[in-house]
């Protein structure tokens, strides 16, 4: 990708067709379905890419078989279509990148007979909606089996289990990808870009947006012919500055997902809570070396902190443990994610649990602002596809989407055993070459001929674990991230892993991004600073004792010398 220097010249310097707000799953999507349609794109975000709801995922590509219970139980069609279309589009996004997804088999445990057949029965149903998408047929497992591949069950009352197939996904890199397929294919994208007001013509159609720089280079106009509001949970703020009468649309719900060690779960099947208090379903899903549990929903406060805290944590853990046979207790968790699901009001719905994920095109005739409403992660490429029919409509032009299937960036030649090249090639051991092959594809190569140049970056970032020195230069250089979080939250991942873990690699990282950000001494330890006390703050949040802040690696190396 461009550097932020590259693409902030090059916004200031050209007209577009279209500009995209908001760099999430929904507007790069809208910005690569753009691009590859001929339309000069651009896309900005007041954040890191895929830095809100994007990021916050239970990273599961699905259909959702708590909508097919709902569609079932309240005999809705627009559930159902959900399904329907987020089982279609399951499978286009697990083609167009399959380094960055997977088919996951989640294991519902049932404690009777009845439970088995009534569950068996909806996951048949499952597998019909998906038809020649089904990815595997469900099926029933006895007790035995279901004992055998998760050993954390509950023995005694355990009967067996249905087992169904989804896919699981890498939302962070996932989002990045469909962000760097879009600049191969000629677009412009900005991170850490505010959109903060709009110029229009004298008939009141939107000409162009200011862009705040919210790394200090001031503001910049954007000129296009068409924008799109694809700003997630926060969507009624731009519907609101384009049109200050717009009513809210939004009915943004919050959800969290902790991390707790595989301690008796297996690395390749999830679990699906059926029943919790609240009448939903919840997932433990494996997630590279450690289990995802998740998610709550509840009530979301303009400007609340998205943080994790002691009685979410406690909620979840309250769903999963009696299906276990040791407790999962609070002291286990070692990491956690808060983000805002945004959804759409529905007429008549108040309770975000039965608000439809669906998506909606907003037209606003006045001054042709087109919003990109709710939806999910599983269906943003048809939502891009969607919105720019739109967009195509407002400008009078015509070509269809090429989305469907387009690989992403990274996916280009990769098979499930392409971690062998870079076993043969870079002489590495075969964990950290399935771990980097995971992460960038076939693009992979290209981080690890760092390595050759500086053997220091070969070295891991944390001692033990997958991610190496090498990850940060090239976030860096090619992925845009400019702070020590867009690496270890986004580009790497390590801050889900392990909030301590990610305290421990990010003195490195900041050593790191100062060489290649070309940082003053000063700058480096302020980032440091502020991402030690953002994770500790978010430790303390979730009701856990904060780290000591480790020493900047400067200071560690003089240690050595
Ligand atoms: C807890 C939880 C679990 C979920 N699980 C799943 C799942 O397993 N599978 C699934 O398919 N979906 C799931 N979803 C839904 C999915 O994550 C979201 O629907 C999707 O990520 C929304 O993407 P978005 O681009 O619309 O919003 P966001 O990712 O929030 O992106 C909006 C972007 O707009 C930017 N922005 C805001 N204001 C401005 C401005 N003024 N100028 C420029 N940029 C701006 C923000 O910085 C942000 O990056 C889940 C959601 C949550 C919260």
């Amino acid at each position: 990708m461009k550097t932020r220097q590259q693409a902030f010249d090059q916004i200031k310097n050209h007209k577009f067709d279209v500009c995209v707000i908001g760099g999430g799953s929904s507007g790069a999507s809208c910005a690569l379905d753009a691009q590859l349609r001929g339309l000069k794109t651009v896309v900005v975000d007041a954040g890191d890419f895929a830095s809100g709801s994007s990021t916050a995922s239970s990273k599961m590509v699905h259909g959702g078989v708590r909508y097919l219970q709902e569609a079932v139980n309240d005999l809705d069609a627009g559930q159902y279509n959900l399904v329907e279309n987020a089982l279609r589009e399951r499978q286009a996004m697990l083609h167009s990148a399959p380094h960055l997804t997977r088919t996951v088999e989640f294991l519902v445990p049932c404690f009777s007979n009845f439970e088995k057949i009534y569950y068996g029965l909806g996951m048949k149903m499952y597998d019909w909606i998906a038809g020649k998408s089904s990815l595997l047929p469900s099926r029933i497992l006895t007790r035995e089996e279901a004992l055998y591949r998760l050993p954390a069950m509950q023995h005694e009352k355990l009967v067996g289990a249905v087992a169904y197939a989804d896919g699981q996904f890498d939302d962070a890199r996932y989002g990045l990808a469909v962000v760097e397929t879009f600049e191969r294919a000629g677009g412009i994208a900005l991170n850490y870009a505010r959109v903060i007001g709009f110029g229009r013509d004298e008939a009141g159609k939107i000409t162009s947006a200011s862009v705040s720089d919210q790394m200090g280079r001031g503001t910049l106009e954007i000129e296009a012919r068409a924008f799109v509001n694809a700003t997630g949970p926060f969507s009624d703020a731009i519907r609101q500055l384009v049109s200050p009468g717009a009513v809210p649309r939004m009915r943004p719900s919050k959800g969290v997902h902790i991390m707790v060690p595989l301690d008796g779960f297996s690395d390749r099947d999830a679990v699906l809570i059926p029943k919790t208090e609240d009448g939903r379903v919840i997932f433990g899903i494996p997630w590279n070396g450690r289990l995802l549990i998740g998610t709550t929903d509840t009530g979301y406060t303009p400007g609340e902190e998205m943080v994790v805290k002691p009685e979410e944590i406690e909620y979840l853990l309250r769903q999963i443990n009696p299906y276990l046979n040791s407790p999962i207790t609070a002291d286990k968790v070692v990491a956690g994610i808060a983000g805002v699901r945004p959804l759409v009001a529905a007429h008549g719905v108040a309770d975000t649990k039965k608000l439809i994920r669906d998506e909606e095109v907003e037209f606003d005739a006045g001054t042709g602002l087109i919003s990109i409403l709710g939806g999910k992660w599983t269906t943003h490429r048809l939502m891009g596809e969607e919105t720019i029919d739109r967009v195509q409509e407002y400008l009078g032009t015509h070509s269809s989407s090429r989305t469907w299937n387009f690989p992403l960036a990274g996916a280009h030649g990769y098979t499930e055993d392409y971690w062998q090249t870079l076993v043969k090639d870079f002489g590495i051991r075969a964990s950290l070459a399935q771990y980097l092959s995971r992460k960038y594809g076939t693009a992979a190569p290209e981080v690890l001929e760092l390595t050759r140049v500086d053997r220091w970056l070969a070295a891991p970032l944390v001692v033990d674990e997958a991610p190496i020195r090498a990850q940060v230069v090239y976030a860096a250089r090619v992925e845009m991230a400019v702070t020590i979080e867009d690496v270890l939250a986004r580009r790497i991942g390590l801050q889900l892993y392990s909030w301590r873990y990610a305290m421990e690699a990010a003195p490195i990282v900041a050593e790191l991004l100062r060489r290649e950000l070309g940082w003053s001494g000063k700058e480096e330890e302020h980032a440091l600073e502020t991402y030690l006390a953002a994770v500790n703050h978010m430790i303390s949040m979730a009701g856990q004792t904060p780290e000591p802040a480790p020493l900047p690696e400067r200071e560690l190396i003089m240690e050595r010398k």
